[in-house]
């Protein structure tokens, strides 16, 4: 705090506990800082204190704040049609659907738009229920989908609102080779394993009653699990020897956050673009959240399905203009810019590279994985028996990052390192710094 603080950060903060209802994540009381503004990988508070975004936000503002041709494109948007429903055609929707389906490759020819996330999940299980005639979605434990009806089903154990309504889900295990609890070894062998396991369930469930695979293309909040060579692909050919459509949610990992526009279609070790699924879903990252907006991505054989029946999905604001605007200005600046190449060479030679030499130097952090701008680092008591480290510890290792301006996403024993795809260098070189100093003072406590 500063000598004299600003009145509307305390009016904020005031305003925060008496009149919102907050999320799950912050329901049990709360400190938060009341952001005021924000540039690029920053952030601050009403008192100009600044923060280096880690988090983006929660792992969606790809493009970094306030970048100049979004805002400009949304200003320009509200000043010619605020709003239109879905039931009128509407350029900017058509642009923003064209620019998505050239970015998912040639399988795919429509697009449904959602408000964000959650509802993208709704629709694609509901699409792949309709189109298959089955019920079960088998998803996996270590999963985040969303927080509404199916979505938070999908979700698996972590988490998991409890729903005695819920019918049709079905869960399996996907590989985590640092917590390897049926499987072990290499990479390779996690993946078959993992495999193998997928299968059983298939059979026992009977492979004739699943209508849907639904999984991430990276496990993003459950631990950011890279997936080992052959994994995707075999995940691929299961759901297709047995009529199964492939979900992949790429609402995190998607627009630039692993480096790559679609993180399935990156190299897992069966050559890049491998990986065709029926559908995929995407929002977070697709327009950096300044308008909320999300959707389907929908292959030519399932827009095909509802070509003589209606598929009873629709939403209020699907494709709403401001959010399609700042869909077409965020692709197109991260296209002109080199935004999402810039994201894999800051992965791979600055922020993968620095968050390991951290892990030598620190016995307290038991493992980093990730790619691009989207990684996570484990704490461990005990680096041998991998003992996650107390939620003590991680209260501690929050402030002591907080106190010195740096914000990262905190998840059980593990910090998820995502600052937007435009971090420069040197702000991932001041970033590590900070994390060094931070660790070292929990360390010492
Ligand atoms: N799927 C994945 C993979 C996610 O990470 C999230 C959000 N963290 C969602 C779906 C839900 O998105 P939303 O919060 O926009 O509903």
């Amino acid at each position: 705090m500063t000598e004299s603080p600003n009145p509307d950060g305390a009016r904020a903060r005031e305003l925060d506990s008496s009149a919102v209802f907050h999320s799950w994540s912050t329901q049990g009381g709360r400190d938060a800082i009341a952001i005021a503004g924000g540039l690029g990988s920053t952030v601050w508070d009403h008192d100009g204190r600044r923060y280096l975004d880690f988090a983006s936000q929660l792992v969606n503002v790809n493009i970094g704040h306030q970048h100049p041709a979004v805002v400009e494109a949304i200003t320009r948007q509200a000043a010619t049609l605020a709003t239109v429903a879905p039931n009128h055609a509407n350029l900017v929707r058509g642009e923003a659907a064209q620019r998505i389906l050239d970015l998912a490759g040639p399988a795919f020819n429509r697009v449904f738009f959602t408000n964000g996330g959650a509802d993208a999940v709704e629709n694609a299980i509901r699409m792949a229920r309709l189109v298959t005639g089955r019920d079960t979605v088998l998803s996996a434990y270590r999963s985040y989908h969303g927080n509404t009806g199916a979505a938070i089903v999908a979700t698996g154990d972590w988490r998991r609102i409890p729903n005695r309504f819920a019918r049709g889900h079905v869960h399996f295990f996907g590989p985590y080779l640092y917590r390897s609890e049926f499987w072990a070894g290499s990479p390779e062998e996690e993946s078959q394993r993992a495999l193998r396991h997928l299968e059983r369930v298939i059979e026992a469930e009977g492979p004739s009653t699943i209508a849907a695979i639904l999984i991430e293309a990276i496990p993003g909040s459950s631990g950011v699990l890279v997936p080992p060579p052959g994994y995707l692909r075999g995940v691929r050919e299961l759901a297709s020897r047995h009529g199964i459509l492939l979900v992949i949610d790429e609402v995190m990992s998607g627009f630039g956050r692993a480096g790559e526009w679609f993180a399935h279609r990156a190299d897992f070790g069966d050559g890049r673009e491998s990986v065709v699924p029926d559908l995929v879903t995407f929002a977070k990252g697709s327009n950096s959240g300044y308008v909320p907006a999300g959707g389907v991505i929908v292959s030519e054989a399932v827009t095909a399905a509802f070509t003589d029946t209606v598929f009873p999905g629709g939403l209020t604001y699907s494709g709403h203009p401001l959010a399609m605007a700042a869909i077409v200005a965020t692709i197109d600046a991260m296209k002109a810019e080199g935004i999402v190449e810039h994201a894999a060479t800051i992965g791979a030679e600055h922020l993968g590279p620095g968050l390991r030499a951290l892990a030598e130097a620190h016995p307290v952090i038991g493992e980093v994985r990730g790619m691009g701008v989207f990684w996570a680092v484990e704490f461990v008591d005990d680096p041998d028996a991998r003992t996650p480290v107390s939620a003590a510890f991680m209260a501690a290792l929050g402030a002591a990052l907080r106190e010195r301006g740096f914000l990262p996403l905190i998840v059980e024993n593990r910090i998820h390192v995502a600052p937007p795809c435009v971090v420069t260098p040197a702000e991932v070189a001041r970033g590590l710094a900070l994390l060094d100093e931070a660790v070292t003072a929990v360390e010492q406590r």
